[in-house]
């Protein structure tokens, strides 16, 4: 997806580093600033302002997927932004009486907020939840929802979009949340300190598997879990046992999924890096049988410490439990072992905190 920003100047931002920036965070799109130019008068309304722009610019706006207008000129309904096809303007009227934070941060998040109604997010909660979807019916909850950005288990199940998509949303959440939550615009934060991508699960497998562990990988994703997959995550063109030597020293956790062909050779060393990562820093790593394993899998003796997760029955059970362990694992305890099979792999070590109790709504 292609996305083109502006800004008149009514609003201070650097657009130039926001788009690179925003660019960098969203694996699923590309973002550019437009050449031309905008005057929207006293007051916005959708459709009628979107439709008066110069042609130049409808031009300019018509060669990318979506076109993204950043002003402080107020819509007359008071809203923070309405779109007429791909053509979104979004108004910061105001803005320094909702919050501190600074409109880098705003434009970020309501860029993760538009990107995610076009992937098909459903309709907004009505009730104020913290949720990304939320309806500021009052606007001051901006400032609360840019240091909590999240989106809800209900709507990224309701998401129908491409869960690559779902993904550039979330990064970009985790953007303007930390850097919210430090009282700090999202560009000085990230000048300092590039972030690195920081993956929960290595997904360790023999080649033989590689249709079912993309299956089980695209529903790990589509579940907001960051997922290393070879195929993904290795640039082309690079030495590769680098690369994976790097991941194995820092992911989360580890899957071992072992298939009717049991495990391959690169899988063993692989296996053999995990289990000193293991004793080192307590990273978890869970043994998964795919559906197609035999009835008696021949496991290593180490990996048969580990607490495993069958798939050969209720898979779909099986992998609310993984998401669930991938995504709350256990503070490390570096001796614990558990023995006991077909157990969770690891309990959740604190539940969804639902952090706003009060908040406003607002927006669209
Ligand atoms: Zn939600």
């Amino acid at each position: 997806m292609r996305i083109v920003l502006y800004a008149d100047n009514t609003i201070p931002v650097a657009l130039e580093p926001l788009s690179n920036l925003l660019t960098r965070t969203c694996a699923s799109a590309e973002f550019v600033v437009g050449a031309e130019t905008f005057h929207l008068g006293s007051a916005v309304t959708c459709p009628a302002t979107h439709r008066s722009l110069s042609k130049k610019l409808k031009a300019e706006v018509a060669k990318h997927d979506l076109a993204i207008l950043c002003t402080a000129v107020p819509y007359e309904n008071n809203f923070f932004f309405e779109a007429d096809g791909h053509l979104v303007i979004i108004s910061f009227a105001g803005w320094h009486l909702l919050t501190r934070l600074p409109i880098s941060n705003g434009i970020a998040y309501f860029v993760a907020s538009i990107i995610a109604d076009i992937g098909g997010i459903g309709s907004t909660h009505d009730e104020n939840t913290g949720c990304l979807n939320d309806f500021f019916w009052d606007k001051a909850g901006i400032d609360v929802a840019m240091r909590a950005a999240f989106v809800c288990a209900d709507c990224a199940g309701r998401f129908e979009g491409d869960p690559d998509v779902l993904e550039s949303v979330r990064r970009l959440l985790d953007l303007v949340s930390s850097a919210s939550r430090q009282e700090k615009d999202i560009l000085s934060v990230t000048a300092r300190t590039p972030e690195p991508t920081r993956f929960d699960v290595f997904l360790c497998h023999n080649s033989q598997d590689k249709p079912a562990v993309r299956d089980i990988n695209t529903k790990l994703k589509s579940s907001g879990v960051r997922t290393w997959l070879d195929e993904e995550q290795l640039p082309l063109g690079t030495p590769w046992q680098p690369e994976l030597e790097n991941r194995i020293s820092d992911v989360s956790a580890a899957c071992v999924f072992v298939g009717a062909s049991g495990l391959g050779p690169w899988q063993n060393a692989e296996i053999r890096g995990f289990l000193s990562e293991f004793m080192a820093r307590a990273c978890p790593v869970i043994p998964v049988l795919l559906p197609n394993a035999p009835a008696v899998p021949d496991l290593p003796i180490f990996l048969r410490q580990m607490t495993w997760l069958d798939l050969r029955q209720e898979p779909e059970r099986g992998l609310g439990r993984l998401v669930e362990a991938l995504k709350h694992p256990p503070l490390p305890v570096p001796t614990s072992t558990s023995t006991k099979p077909d157990e969770p792999a690891h309990t959740r070590s604190r539940e969804s905190s639902s952090r706003l109790t009060e908040r406003g709504l607002k927006k669209k």
